[in-house]
């Protein structure tokens, strides 16, 4: 279909596209209309080292949607009638403007050539382009030209042929972030397209997708006409992400899109392409501003570590009179349901099983939402995307990306994320090997499943430092990534480093309805998860907790020691139920020890003792790969059945009470639950992000050899 011989001439008009044109062919082109529209065809022959090119002159356009006619053949001509290469001809004075249809193209999948034309007027406002480096950012060759003298010409399209038989026409398309409601929207809406080849044989599936959220009547047009079912499904999608988009950000999808597109290419000539970059990009001088400061070398990371201190402050000191409270309401819950359901085993099952274990989790809801809310400022403020810049540094010392930090981010880096999303994130690296670097490695992060975890037992060790502990577990699941980053990138994965673009949108004041609505989204994942996944594991972990139950012999030793018990005389009331509830206590723990969770549990014991983890930690920590917060849930179950006392109690006075409980124990758990495997649902996406089961027992085994090794090193440290 493509044609090695074409190569077209794209750029914004009055770069100098005509001018280069005409140079190129002299006498030999012919001008004429595109069929049926106004907008004029030119088309021309070049001569270059013995062979004839064909030149199309595009029509000049700023970008490539489709509000003006232009646009709509530029992009057609490029889609459809398909050049070999293009050669963008930019006026280098106002590289950032004109990089924005560079951006546009490099999405759609085209090859490009950077004429870097009008160099010397550029020169003499004092411009100062370092296009050496603007080619190691975004791997185009770029050519400084000036086409009214013809400086340069011949290299450009020289660098255009060979390009047009390197690539036979296409390319990789760019893909950037465009932040993450969008960035899942196009996750969601790529598979769509490509089961039934929406259009794709001309364009790249996710640039399909991208018009539906951009609104682009033209594409959206011919996609009906090809497949209206498919369409529907699209439009839905983008409608949905156009309204939360609306009401969080005020913003529509089109704005976003371009947004990110320029805040790549500020990111691209911040980085050592424009001297002086600061002072000449004008479009958000007050973002400018901030970022002298927010993403200074030094002041930066130092901002970033006192926000991240600053975070778990307030949701712990806010978090901690909320916290009382729903501890206090699920008391009451287990008490009042306690009795009135009388003995048996369905009592056992719901304040057991459901209430002590569902209800452990969501107690926590009060502190994520304050943690949620906080992020939710930081990310719709803009603050999220410099944290990636910020730390671009520190990352390529580990042999990761820059662009590895929005899926660690995402994945829990702040706090309170998801490795399923963060794992998915990771799409937008284009290297393989760093791409498979930071899948591995973002289960690290402290994500929302693992915070009640912490929170549990920072809140009982911990009293006097909770924010500065949580601050530095957050750390620790940092340095652990990077770590075993580096570890894998000298071994398993072995590769160069690859550039770093990341976008740089500009900052936003955050709007009330966003942030509410955003921590509310994320609020009510966290309790739908209990309600739903926790609920139906915390079921079946009550069951092997509960049953067998205790052998008829067993079982005759208590009913002997109760009757012994009666028989007694010269016992006061009170002393008679006391002894009975140490016998009452007694079964039930001898029960749950001959439980089917129990024994397993026990039977590991000479394996994690050396981490310190009895038997019911086992439990836990083995339910923990269905979902982390099965720890908390099954902790809380175990502590439930293992006691009757007549009041109930929460999890954290009962692990108070308990003896085998020190601050050695509690340190080696979490240490534990930071690295340990990933959950059940993000191995999955690990094998169906990188296709192969060999990452996920890779981390299944791996995370689970060093989370032990980590564990009994700190245990025997601190014991
Ligand atoms: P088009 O709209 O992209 O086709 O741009 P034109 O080729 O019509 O050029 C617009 C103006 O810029 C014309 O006056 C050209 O003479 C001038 N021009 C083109 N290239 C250069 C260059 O490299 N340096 C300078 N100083 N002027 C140029
Ligand atoms: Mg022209």
């Amino acid at each position: 279909m493509y044609a090695t011989n074409v190569i077209a001439i794209a750029g914004n008009p009055n770069s100098g596209k005509t001018t280069a044109f005409n140079r190129y062919t002299g006498a030999r082109q012919h001008v004429g209309n595109y069929p049926g529209i106004t907008v004029e065809k030119k088309e021309g022959f070049a001569h270059l080292d013995g062979i004839e090119v064909t030149l199309v002159d595009l029509p000049g356009t700023y970008s490539l949607t489709a509000y003006s006619m232009e646009e709509v053949v530029a992009r057609r001509v490029l889609a459809e009638e398909r050049p070999g290469a293009v050669i963008d001809v930019i006026n280098t004075g106002v590289l950032e403007r004109n990089l924005y249809l560079s951006v546009q193209m490099l999405e759609l999948g085209m090859p490009l050539v950077l004429a870097l034309n009008m160099m010397d007027e550029a020169k003499a406002a004092g411009v100062n382009v370092n296009y050496k480096r603007l080619e190691e950012l975004t791997g185009l060759k770029c050519v400084p030209t000036v086409a009214r003298k013809g400086d340069g010409l011949d290299d450009a399209l020289r660098a255009a042929v060979e390009l047009a038989k390197s690539t036979a026409g296409r390319i990789e398309p760019l893909v950037i972030s465009y932040g993450s409601d969008i960035d899942q929207a196009l996750n969601e809406m790529v598979p769509i397209v490509n089961s039934v080849n929406l259009l794709t044989d001309r364009y790249p599936a996710r640039w399909i997708a991208m018009k539906f959220l951009e609104h682009d009547k033209e594409i959206i047009g011919r996609a009906e006409r090809h497949d209206s079912a498919t369409s529907k499904k699209l439009s839905d999608i983008a409608d949905r992400v156009t309204a939360h988009l609306k009401a969080t950000l005020n913003i529509n999808p089109e704005a976003m899109i371009a947004d990110y597109r320029y805040g790549w290419i500020s990111s691209i000539l911040k980085n050592g392409v424009l001297e002086g970059a600061d002072d000449i990009l004008e479009r958000t001088a007050f973002s400018d501003k901030l970022d002298k400061v927010l993403t200074h070398r030094v002041l930066g990371p130092i901002i970033l570590l006192c926000v991240l201190y600053g975070m778990y402050f307030l949701t712990i000191e806010v978090g901690d009179y909320p916290l009382g409270w729903v501890g206090s309401f699920f008391e009451w819950l287990s008490d009042t349901v306690g009795s009135a359901l009388g003995d048996g085993a369905l009592n056992s099952l719901i304040t057991d099983g459901i209430i002590a274990g569902v209800g452990g989790v969501l107690g926590f809801v009060p502190l994520i939402m304050i943690m949620f809310l906080l992020i939710a400022i930081l990310e719709d403020s803009g603050y999220m995307a410099r944290v990636a810049y910020i730390m671009d540094r520190v990352f390529r010392l580990f042999g990761l990306h820059g662009a590895s930090i929005m899926p660690f981010i995402i994945g829990g880096g702040i706090a309170g994320g998801c490795a399923v999303p963060g794992v998915m994130a990771s799409r937008t690296l284009r290297s393989p090997k760093e791409r498979l670097a930071t899948i591995l490695t973002v289960p690290f992060m402290t994500c929302g499943a693992k915070i009640p975890v912490f929170l549990l037992f920072v809140g009982i060790f911990f009293e006097s430092n909770k924010p500065l502990i949580m601050f530095m577990i957050t750390l620790g699941g940092w340095a652990a990534a990077l770590i075993v980053a580096r570890a894998l990138r000298s071994t398993l994965i072995r590769g160069e480093p690859t550039p770093f673009v990341m976008e740089l949108p500009p900052y936003r004041w955050p709007t009330f309805s966003g942030v509410v609505i955003h921590t509310w989204e994320r609020t009510w994942q966290y309790i739908k998860k209990a309600g739903t996944v926790i609920l139906g594991i915390s079921i079946l972990i009550w069951a092997a907790m509960t049953y067998p139950g205790l052998p008829d012999d067993l079982h005759h030793q208590f009913e002997e020691q109760r009757e012994a018990l009666a028989a007694q005389s010269g016992l006061s009331e009170e002393e008679m139920e006391e002894q009975s509830a140490v016998i009452d206590n007694d079964e039930e723990a001898a029960s749950l020890e001959n439980s089917f969770a129990g024994k397993l549990g026990r039977s590991i014991e000479w394996i994690t003792a050396p981490a310190g983890f009895d038997w019911r930690t086992n439990i836990a920590l083995i339910g923990g790969i269905a979902a982390k917060e099965v720890v908390i849930s099954t902790l809380g179950t175990a502590y439930s059945l293992g006691s009757v006392d007549e009041e109930s109690t929460t999890l954290s006075d009962q692990i108070k009470k308990d003896p085998h409980w020190t601050m050695a124990n509690a340190v080696s758990l979490m240490v534990f639950t930071l690295l340990y495997s990933p959950c059940f649902v993000t191995l999955m996406v690990i094998k169906q992000e990188t296709a192969r089961w060999r990452w996920l027992f890779f981390s299944l085994f791996f995370d689970l050899a060093l989370a032990y090794f980590m564990s009994v090193l700190a245990f025997q440290m601190l014991s």
